[in-house]
């Protein structure tokens, strides 16, 4: 079938939309009308050549929409149905085995390479090959082809616009709380950079009943946005050279547990050192390759933990449900971080992404998955 995709033809291009062709679906497969996609740093790295996917690409990886079409093997999704798509794995490998799917030895590939896990291609112009299967959705089109096993169904009375930030992001932060830390009301929490992912964490801190909320940043409107949501202290690490003192002054004397989303050697020490003995620290955010940090050895002698957390840990069919509920209930407000954007203002929305002035921002697609006017034209 014909869809529009935002295209990037070479490294660090910008977002092209185009009328590509979109295979159809295996008997495993589902196609989704995207009603929106959020955009994650991971999306802007893969269009800036941080991975080994070839271009052109379609990049995306928290779509959210309505089921258009299913295989002929798909028993749990119906047309109709709304859908979260969320990360992929192999089902085959030791981690997977263990139902560990966020650990899939083989999830970088699945994620990463432009194709499916056999290699095959799901999109083209005139016959040549466009590189999608990015998170194995490529959620940046008009329509986007996923497995039926990644695609989560959640309920029709939820904001479905607001809901594809939740298969990235929501999940990375509210399941490295919920999931992996599972703090105690009253244990004390520290989020080191709270954009979307430090967001979510704070929401579900919130709902675990941690006390005191650290939220330290660098940019004043998501501080107060974290206050919002409900940081019970903030700090500006602008300029400061004593944040862990000043974690410390507000957490009697340390944290129970601390989350790193920025991936910067020195404030993850940071967030490491803000720990009371037998406190645990996590890290959210992406490094580069060869990046290192030093821990004072008697310091992680007392009890600490410092580890890594991948999506939250999650089992998607279970987790991003839950979550659902919690936002039409009203207690995980993620529409209060997200920026609509129209799908052809996509460049606009990379770059508000990287300078901060978006903290989230989600990509509406046209109604009716039609774009008239190829080349990032409004249709107005
Ligand atoms: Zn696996
Ligand atoms: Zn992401």
């Amino acid at each position: 079938m014909q869809i529009t995709a935002a295209v990037v033809r070479e490294r660090s291009a910008p977002f092209a939309l185009e009328k590509l062709e979109l295979c159809d679906p295996r008997p495993d497969e589902v196609i989704v009308r995207v009603v929106a996609s959020g955009m994650c740093q991971t999306d802007l790295h893969g269009r800036d050549g941080y991975f080994a996917s070839p271009y052109p690409a379609v990049y995306g990886h928290e779509g959210a929409g309505v089921v258009h079409a299913v295989g002929s093997a798909v028993g749990s999704l119906a047309p109709g149905d709304h859908v979260v798509m969320s990360f992929p794995w192999c089902g085959t490998c030791a981690n997977c085995q263990q139902h560990k799917y966020c650990y899939c030895m083989h999830g970088r590939r699945l994620k990463m390479h432009g194709r499916r896990a056999d290699g095959s291609t799901l999109m083209s112009r005139n016959g040549e090959p466009v590189y999608s299967a990015f998170f194995q959705q490529s959620s940046f089109g008009t329509y986007a082809l996923t497995q039926e096993r990644y695609a989560v169904k959640v309920r029709k009375d939820a904001p479905l616009d607001a809901l594809g930030p939740l298969a990235c992001s929501g999940q990375t932060g509210a399941g490295a709380v919920l999931n992996a830390l599972q703090p105690q009301p009253g244990d004390s929490l520290a989020i080191v950079g709270v954009g979307a992912v430090g967001l979510s964490a704070l929401m579900a801190a919130k709902i675990a009943g941690c006390n005191p909320i650290v939220a330290v940043d660098v940019h004043a409107h998501r501080l107060a946005l974290a206050r919002e949501l409900g940081a019970t202290h903030t700090i500006d690490h602008t300029g400061r050279d004593k944040v862990v003192d000043e974690v410390r002054a507000v957490a009697a004397g340390g944290v129970h547990f601390a989350i790193d989303t920025s991936a910067l050697p020195g404030v993850f020490r940071e967030a490491i050192e803000a720990l009371i003995p037998g406190g645990t620290c996590v890290l959210l955010g992406s490094a580069p390759p060869g990046t290192d940090v030093a821990i004072e050895m008697p310091f992680l002698q007392q009890g600490r933990t410092v580890r890594g957390v991948v999506q939250g840990e999650s089992l998607p069919k279970k987790f991003i449900p839950e979550l659902v509920d919690l936002i039409v209930a009203g207690k995980f407000p993620i529409e209060k971080m997200i920026k609509f954007y129209d799908f052809a203002d996509i460049n606009l929305a990379a770059a508000e992404s990287s300078s901060g002035i978006a903290i989230k921002p989600v990509l509406r697609m046209p109604v009716g998955g039609q774009v008239s006017d190829v080349g990032g034209r409004k249709r107005k």
